[in-house]
């Protein structure tokens, strides 16, 4: 069966890269009629950052991202949270069978040790120096310690770590879902901690051990831990697990727009556009982040757009809702390269969800700004649903709608200008006092009616629709521009319209 975990670690803030990774995690298990976890992977304590724990959980609900069992979520294969799962006690017992086998072993030595032989391998122009084969037979506290020594230190209770034993000259490979074979001399690999005398596993023996008892089929992650991903082959190897080793896919980058380098968190405000799912307040500084959510981007626009950093379904579709996406997506179409982020096509995806969502759904979501800024007509629906189905053509966001058409709901104030100078001439007035008239007599109020009659009326004066309409809207609106002026009178209804006429015309 298909299972799939999204782990995130709780160090910040979750950004466009990791919900697009739970993003994939979720389709490919929906895809397979697998389950889609969620595992918190809090091993290092040192770097919670308060909030993102809840962060994360808001942010995958809002994109619709439900997983079907996970910390806060249930399940049978709980606790799914490590610092919980280490009060049981789970880890412990792996590192300890890893060193009876002889793969892995205890080490006493001290920080000053640590940085003795780094300073000592780099005086002797090792670049990058790592604790490895030959560091540690020349550490005195480590691997060359009697098994009584050993025992002796345990039982005083010296701080240990527990390191990997990594084999000399042997070639690591698994293939890679994403990128084909990958190989790794293990000479090139050093000796990394799994665990600490306080108790915690690291994340690389947390992460093997919860993948083999939540019986993970895809690990499915961030091109940035494929350098690990040796590493935690050679685990399943040594643990004995390799027939249940998971199939690894490490997606591609996410780049900024100008294809210089990584998106970074950093990045969002500064170049004008979010880079988190929903709005970050960060606990420390108490500054905001913009997110997707408050900017106004429906959840399936963001989904979407996400779909398509690092994937694409090989055909000219590019509007996808979440059912689409889950019987179009594949690991085979996700490429190697990073993936540019590009905020215009962004904002068209946002445009093109407004434009596909009925008038009415707009209205509803949008009925509770309306009401927040005391809005005329805020409480009526069918009213609201009329202006969003004139104005969505011209917005990218919902908010636009009532930001741009605010005249739906007040008579202007200003007139604008430029169509002023240009259109409104020293007939205009005369002309359209009879307009008011004319209109003050219609019966039949809605915008055919309205326009034939305006048609009719001009025809009779002699004057052309485009000398009169721009003053007509000028008067009703205060803009040059705008939907059908005929709909926006029929909407306004006869009493408004005329009012707003008059006032223009004092
Ligand atoms: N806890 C790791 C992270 O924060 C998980 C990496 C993985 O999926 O194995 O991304």
């Amino acid at each position: 069966k298909v299972r799939v975990r999204f782990a995130p670690s709780p160090t910040g803030p979750l950004h466009m890269g990791g919900v697009r990774t739970a993003l994939y995690n979720y389709l490919f298990a929906k895809k397979h009629n697998g389950d889609f976890l969620l595992r918190i992977e809090d091993t290092d304590q040192t770097r919670l950052v308060p909030g993102a724990e809840e962060f994360i959980v808001e942010s995958l609900k809002w994109c619709g991202l439900v997983p079907d069992e996970g910390h806060g979520f249930g399940g049978d294969f709980g606790p799914y949270k490590q610092s919980e799962r280490k009060e049981q006690d789970i880890y412990r017992k792996y590192a300890e069978q890893l060193i009876e086998t002889g793969h892995a072993y205890y080490a006493f030595d001290t920080p000053e040790e640590l940085d003795q032989m780094r300073e000592n391998l780099k005086a002797a122009g090792v670049a990058a120096p790592q604790y490895n084969h030959i560091t540690r037979t020349t550490m005195k506290n480590s691997i060359s310690l009697s098994s009584e020594e050993v025992e002796k230190r345990l039982a005083n209770g010296d701080p240990y770590v527990i390191r990997i034993r990594i084999p000399r000259n042997e070639e690591i490979k698994f293939k890679d879902m994403i990128r084909g074979w990958v190989m790794v001399q293990s000479t090139n690999l050093d000796d990394k901690v799994l665990y600490k005398s306080d108790g915690m596993p690291t994340y690389h023996l947390a992460n093997i051990v919860d993948d083999y008892l939540m019986n993970i089929s895809h690990v499915i992650r961030g091109e940035e831990w494929l350098p690990s991903a040796p590493l935690h082959v050679l685990l399943y190897q040594v643990l004995g697990w390799e027939d249940k080793m998971p199939q690894f896919a490490h997606l591609p980058l996410i780049l900024k727009p100008d294809g210089n380098g990584k998106l970074s968190k950093r990045d969002g405000d500064r170049l004008g556009f979010p880079v988190f799912p929903i709005e970050w307040k960060d606990p420390e500084t108490g500054e905001i982040s913009s997110g997707y959510r408050e900017k106004g981007y429906f959840p399936e626009a963001f989904v979407n757009i996400l779909a398509f950093l690092g994937w694409n379904p090989g055909t000219s579709q590019e509007l996808f809702s979440m059912e689409e996406l889950i019987e179009t997506f594949t690991i085979e179409r996700v490429g190697k390269a990073g993936a540019k982020y590009d905020p215009d096509k962004a904002r068209w995806f946002n445009q093109q969800y407004l434009r596909g969502t009925k008038n009415e759904e707009l209205a509803k979501q949008l009925q509770p700004r309306a009401l927040e800024m005391n809005l005329s007509e805020a409480n009526n629906l069918e009213f609201l649903a009329g202006v969003c189905g004139m104005m969505k053509e011209r917005a990218t966001f919902l908010n636009d709608i009532l930001s741009e058409g605010i005249y739906f709901f007040e008579q202007p104030s200003e007139y604008d200008d430029k169509t002023y100078r240009k259109k409104w001439k020293e007939e205009t007035p005369a002309l359209m006092r009879e307009w008011k008239e004319v209109l003050n007599q219609l019966n039949d109020f809605s915008a055919s009616s309205i326009e034939s009659t305006f048609k009719s009326f001009l025809e009779e004066k002699n004057v052309g629709l485009g000398a009169a309409l721009p003053n007509f809207r000028l008067m009703v609106t205060g803009l040059g521009m705008g939907p059908s002026m005929f709909e926006i009178a029929a909407l306004l209804g006869k009493e408004e319209t005329i009012d707003r006429m008059e006032k223009a015309l004092k």
